[in-house]
Parts: C-alpha cells; structure tokens; sequence
C-alpha cells in the first residue's frame, strides 16, 4: 500500500477549504486509516464503529488485540452514542476538559464493536482539541477510534516523520500537522466505579480532575510494575514507549549525586565495549561524560519536558547506543506523567544514587 503524505495547516477552520482534510475524510468513511495530529500524540484514525475498520488499526501498528482503543467525538452529544450510564460527574469534567487532553472510560453502547474496545463492555472517549483532529472528526461525520500512531510498544509519534518511520506502507494516509503540544498522551479516567480512578496520567492532573469532582484515586499500576488486581486498562501490561536501547533511570539527593552515579556507570559500560546516552536535564547536561547526551529541557518545565520526552526516546535510536541512563523527574503534577512513561520506557529499571 502507498501511504499518502499530507501536510496541512495546524490551524484550519470550519470554513477553510484543505483537499488533504477531504481525501482523509473520504478514506475514513471507506474504512480506511488516516493517521493525524492532535495536542497529545498522533493518533491513528479508523471508523470505531467498523469491525473491520478497527481490526486494520490492531493490524497496522502490531497491536495485541485486547488492547483497546480510545474513540475520539467532536461534539457532546456523540458521546451517548458511545456509552451508556454517564454519571453527572463526567459531564462536569467534559465542560471543564473537552475538548482536550482527557479520556474519559465508560460502559459501552451495544453498537460499539468488540474489536474497538478489546472485547470490554467499556468505552474510552476522548474530544481532542487540535483543530486538525476535530475538522477530520467533523468532515467524515464518523466517530473516530484511535491509539496513537507508533508501531506497538516503540514511543508514540508527536511529529509525522516519527509514524511515517513506523507505519509507511502499512496505513492509507499521514496528515501532517507539525508538532504536539502536549507529547504525551491524555490522561484516562474510569468513570465506572463509585470514585472515579486515574489508569494513565497525563496533562490534566489528579489535583485538577479534584478541583471539579471532588475526591479521585490513582490506579496502583501508574507508577509501579505492579499487576493490577482487575486490570482495567489492559494497556497497562504491555511494554511501552521504549527505544532500542537498555534504560535506567536513576534517582538520588541531589544533582551531584546523581551526576557521579551516571558517569561512574557510563564509563563501566564503555569500559565493556559499549556505547551510551544520558538523558538529561539542561543544566546537568555538561557534567556527563557519555558517548551521546540528550537535553531533554529545564528540570522545572514539565510541559517542555513531556512535549520532547517521546521525540528524545527516538532519537536516541538513531545514535546507536546501548545503555541509556535518564534522570528522573518530581512525582507531582505533570511530573507523575513524565514519571509514569519514562518508568514504562525503562522497564521500571529504576537506580538509586548513593548519597555523596
Ligand atoms: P493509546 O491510544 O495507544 O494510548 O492506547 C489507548 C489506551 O487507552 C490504552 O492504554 C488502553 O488500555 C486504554 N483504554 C482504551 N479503552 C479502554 C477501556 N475501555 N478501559 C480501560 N482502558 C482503556
Ligand atoms: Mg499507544
């Protein structure tokens, strides 16, 4: 299959007329995939409500099939197709959140397929806010179902050469809309239970969701390897996010020792004939003495840090390195996202710095 590649403003109204919007829009209505931007990842988009619409989806990334997909609306009044026994709670974080970077999980309408939701009787919906995600949601007329558009178990793609390098030839288009804002992917709540509960971080917080709904939990899983008693997102279980190479993360009391600890293990490594990269943050950066060093950003912007965390991970695929040693980031705020993808990427490899 030749995959089409597009570029198209990041920007488009309503009224703009974009044939690459078009063309998508009809591959859509076909049954084909068209892969997209949005403000977390790029997401690859086929008809949720098409069995074999859906299954190419599971297809073209190498996909296990009971892992489910997250259905994307453009309006409100979509989301009662989708789902059924929606709590008052979830139209308050839709007025506040939507469109955006939440996910919201539900019990499902019989008309969603099983091959959409990995055979759950749950639905996961999400109102992207990128204006791209939304025009192609509008123009086909079809509710989108879409995980994000990498090869299974490599980082989600937030530029389009980042799919392209996984997914060309595989996928009937590309819509390249430049970069992510967010970089990470959106944060999912199970609105099924009695208190809603946190299955993946991202941008919009725990402390947020809170600030609309009152009391929400985090699942135990976000930031330990630990199996979930009833996995509800099965997601969670497989490897994710992760470059060729080897990662650690290593923790520690201060920069300095985290410093010493990384460049002792570095010069181990290469000692052993290997090559390595440190990911690290722009004011340590200079202190490492390793093979390739990536700066991911300032410590403190963890917005910057999220948006680049994914197109770093790549990148050091093409540096062929062995090992590569991250830093690690506060577990509050943004921060606990970037924690819980960095801990997936690394295999929950995790090393504490001795204390200087
Ligand atoms: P991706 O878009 O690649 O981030 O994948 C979608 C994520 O949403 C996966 O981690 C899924 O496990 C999760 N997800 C989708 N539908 C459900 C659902 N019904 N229940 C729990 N998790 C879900
Ligand atoms: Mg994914």
């Amino acid at each position: 299959m030749n995959t089409i590649m597009a570029t198209v403003k990041s920007c488009i109204t309503e009224e703009e007329p974009s044939e690459a919007l078009d063309v998508a829009a009809d591959i859509l209505k076909k049954g084909g995939l068209v892969a997209f931007p949005t403000e977390t990842v790029y997401g690859l988009g086929g008809d949720a409500l098409n069995t074999e619409a859906s299954k190419k989806i599971y297809a073209a990334k190498g996909r296990p099939s009971d892992n489910p997909l997250i259905v994307h609306i453009a309006k409100e009044a979509d989301l009662k197709r989708l789902a059924r026994e929606i709590p008052d709670a979830a139209y308050r974080l839709a007025d506040v959140f939507w469109p955006g970077p939440l996910t919201m999980i539900f019990q499902k309408q019989p008309a969603v397929p099983d091959s959409t939701t990995g055979g759950l009787d749950t639905v996961a919906v999400r109102m992207p806010s990128h204006p791209v995600a939304y025009e192609l949601i509008r123009r086909s007329g079809i509710l989108i179902a879409a995980p994000s558009a990498n090869a299974s178990g490599r980082p989600s793609p937030t530029l389009a050469a980042h799919v392209r390098e996984d997914l060309d030839g595989r996928i009937d288009m590309i819509l390249d809309g430049g970069d992510c804002r967010y970089g990470i992917e959106s944060t999912i709540v199970d609105m099924t239970g009695e208190v809603p509960v946190v299955l993946r971080p991202g941008y919009i917080t725990k402390e947020m969701l809170e600030n609309v709904i009152g009391p929400v939990e985090m699942d135990a899983g976000v930031l330990s390897d630990r199996l979930h008693e009833r996995p509800k997102a099965p997601g969670m279980k497989y490897t994710h996010y992760a470059p060729k190479a080897t990662m650690y993360i290593v923790e520690g009391e201060s920069p300095n020792s985290v410093i010493r600890c990384i460049n002792r293990m570095v010069k181990e490594r290469q000692a052993a004939g290997c090559r390595v990269g440190v990911l690290a943050t722009r004011y340590n950066a200079l202190a490492y003495e390793a093979d390739e060093v990536i700066v991911i950003g300032d410590k403190e912007d963890t917005l910057m840090i999220s948006a680049k965390l994914y197109r770093c991970l790549r990148e050091f695929d093409t540096k062929d390195v062995d090992y590569i040693y991250a830093e690690s980031f506060a577990n509050t705020g943004l921060g606990t996202a970037i924690m819980n993808r960095l801990m997936k990427a690394a295999g929950h490899r995790v090393i504490q710095a001795p204390s200087i």
